[in-house]
């Protein structure tokens, strides 16, 4: 079949399809343009190719697509044409393909810490409302040279690589204060430690309770040792922190050891076992973990996996591999739109099937929207513009969801 990248644009795409291309292609943003992104808008990691860009449904849905440019975007046929004053479409090689519209500068980037950082080196915005920090970027599997293939988390944003928990917590308070941070998300590279770096989010998640009153997401890997487990989920819980994400990554047992030389050595028994521990403390619709699509896996073992997850009440937050530059995979081709759309289809099936709700949870990375369109699919589905909400449950943490001009926060 003919790449339709090689093609024009495509004038019938919906707006929840034209995201899932955005982040499968990689959008090419000029030089100057990406001085002035990162000078006036949420665009402070524009040196390591992250960064989100808006899309507006008829409707004024937000429709957030943070979008990782690797090599691949030197070649795709989207990039980013200024229109007007603060006025910008994605063009698809000669024709507009959509409007976008980057997130405006929050003020708490141009505070500074006790330290003298900036505050966008603690934590930045990833989507409106979404504030995430990833507290330890120097994971220990990268330092003894055996990492996940698919990673570069010491790349991932222009940032402190080891940040100061509580300089985290002050940067956290600083963007609620603003008005811009409605949830948070902590997550950090794996640490030799006994709770595989848990223990850190937790610290964090205290430090950031006794600043501000906000929802946060933990991100972590699975934990064998369902005592400190338990013990520090609970300290989690009573920190604030609402819902949490233990990331398999890839269901595939024989593909694991590959991809993931050292986390793929967990059995998925542990993850399973580390799942219904935080569904017995946090509860439905808060619990998740990461599968990364596009890293050599089939379609049935990925959902073979969904629907395990699923059945124990655990969403799996599907992703689009796009290969960053500085990981082992940096040059592996992303996944398709198409194939994309029938996994996120497939997937939304499989999480109605088990009466579980992507929209319902009150913080982190799902309810943040801007790194999957798994969310957009179960609301307004794939193909068409979304008019209305596929999914009348999905009324409950809508960041997204604006009356009158494009707002920010909900
Ligand atoms: S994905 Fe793998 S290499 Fe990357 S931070 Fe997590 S454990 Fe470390």
């Amino acid at each position: 079949m003919l790449d339709k990248g090689l093609l024009g644009v495509d004038r019938s795409d919906s707006i929840v399809r034209m995201k899932i291309e955005l982040q499968a292609r990689g959008v090419r943003i000029p030089q100057g343009m990406a001085r002035e992104l990162e000078a006036k808008y949420n665009a402070p990691a524009m040196k390591t190719g992250r960064f989100t860009l808006c899309l507006e449904s008829p409707e004024k849905n937000v429709i957030p697509a943070f979008i990782v440019n690797g090599r691949r975007a030197a070649a795709s046929p989207l990039h980013l044409v200024k229109t007007g004053p603060e006025r910008y479409e994605v063009w698809w090689n000669d024709a507009k393909y959509t409007d976008v519209t980057p997130m405006p500068r929050p003020h708490f980037y141009d505070i500074t810490t006790r330290s003298g950082a900036p505050m966008y080196k603690l934590a930045v915005m990833v989507g409106p409302g979404h504030m995430r920090s990833v507290v330890n970027q120097r994971c220990y599997y990268q330092q003894i040279g055996q990492p996940c293939q698919f990673c570069a988390v010491h790349r991932w944003w222009d940032a402190n690589i080891e940040k100061n928990p509580s300089e985290i917590a002050d940067a956290v308070a600083a963007g609620v204060r603003e008005g811009v941070a409605k949830h948070i998300s902590l997550t950090t590279g794996t640490l030799d430690t006994p709770g595989k770096g848990l223990e850190i989010l937790v610290e964090t998640a205290t430090l950031i309770r006794d600043k501000v009153q906000v929802p946060t997401m933990l991100e972590f890997e699975a934990v064998g040792d369902v005592p400190l487990l338990t013990s520090l989920l609970r300290e989690a819980r009573e920190a604030g922190v609402t819902t949490v994400s233990c990331n398999v990554e890839c269901f595939d047992e024989g593909l694991r050891p590959k991809v993931m030389p050292m986390k793929g050595r967990i059995p998925l028994a542990t993850y399973v076992e580390t799942w219904e521990k935080c569904l017995e403390i946090f509860g439905d619709n808060e619990v998740f973990t990461v599968a990364i699509v596009g890293i050599g896996e089939g379609d049935q073992s990925l959902l073979r996996g969904v629907e395990t997850a699923a059945r124990l009440g655990v969403m799996t937050h599907l992703v689009p591999h796009s290969p960053a530059i500085g990981a082992a995979y940096e040059d592996m081709p992303s996944p398709s739109a198409d194939r994309m759309i029938s996994l996120y289809e497939r997937a939304v099936a499989i999480y109605r099937k088990y009466g579980l709700n992507p929209c319902a949870s009150q913080a982190g990375c799902v309810r943040g929207g801007g790194f999957s369109a798994i969310k957009d699919v179960a609301r307004f589905g794939a193909a068409n513009d979304p008019a209305s909400s596929k999914d009348g449950e999905a009324t409950g943490k809508e960041d997204h969801v604006i009356g009158g001009p494009l707002s920010w926060v909900n």
